[in-house]
């Protein structure tokens, strides 16, 4: 198994995000905990590159629909349907309107545990529900009622990978292998080095 310091998450800062002018807070919060930033870019995504992003991992569909679905009942709300498809299939809709809004950035970030640690800095895909000190809990207040009532994706400031196999197959989609840049950081040392030497004079 490859050491986990060597892992990469892909994380976009959504159209909101840029709209709100939240880049440099949001790049702060995951560049704080010793994460490396190695690719970034700006971009309009068209379409077609969304559908394909979140049609990569094919479960995808069944837990968003199942996701949203029991946050309603959770409630004790009637969803607003009860097939997970369905549900998703509207969800994609939603987002390709929300994602090619306008501008967006992409980015790779590296590090230790990077997939599970940049989704607990971002917070739960509900802002009305995401916890208090995480990026989406913080910023914004967007929940499935409101997106469901007026037929749009919930706006949620950034979309980060869930899972290892998920960034594996995110990351080649938005970027090239040459735009993921190789370079070291000298705090790296301190984060991951077997031996604390150097210190001392
Ligand atoms: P996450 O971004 O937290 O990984 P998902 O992968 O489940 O969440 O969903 C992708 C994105 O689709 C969410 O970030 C959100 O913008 C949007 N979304 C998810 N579920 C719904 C829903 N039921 N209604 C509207 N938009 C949704
Ligand atoms: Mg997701």
């Amino acid at each position: 198994m490859a050491h986990p310091k060597t892992e990469r998450t892909l994380v976009i800062v959504k159209p909101d995000g840029i709209q709100r002018a939240l880049i440099g807070e949001i790049i702060r919060r995951y560049e704080r905990t010793g994460l490396k930033l190695v690719a970034l870019k700006m971009l309009i995504p068209t379409e077609a590159m969304i559908e394909e992003h979140y049609l990569l991992d094919p479960n995808w569909k069944k837990s968003v629909g199942e996701k949203a679905i029991s946050s309603y009942v959770k409630k004790g709300e009637k969803p607003p349907s009860t097939d997970p498809i369905e549900v998703a299939d509207s969800v994609v809709v939603s987002l390709k309107k929300y994602m090619t809004s306008g501008p967006v950035i992409a980015m790779v970030w590296e590090g230790g545990h990077a997939v599970e640690l940049v989704r607990k800095i971002t917070g739960s895909t509900e802002p009305r529900s995401a916890s208090i000190g995480t990026i989406r809990g913080d910023f914004v207040l967007d929940s499935y009622q409101m997106a469901d009532t007026d037929t749009r994706a919930i706006r949620n400031l950034i979309h980060a990978s869930g899972t290892v196999p998920e960034a594996e197959k995110e990351i080649p989609h938005w970027f090239k292998p040459e735009e993921i840049i190789r370079y070291h950081v000298p705090h790296e040392a301190t984060l991951y080095d077997v031996d604390m030497k150097g210190i001392l004079e």
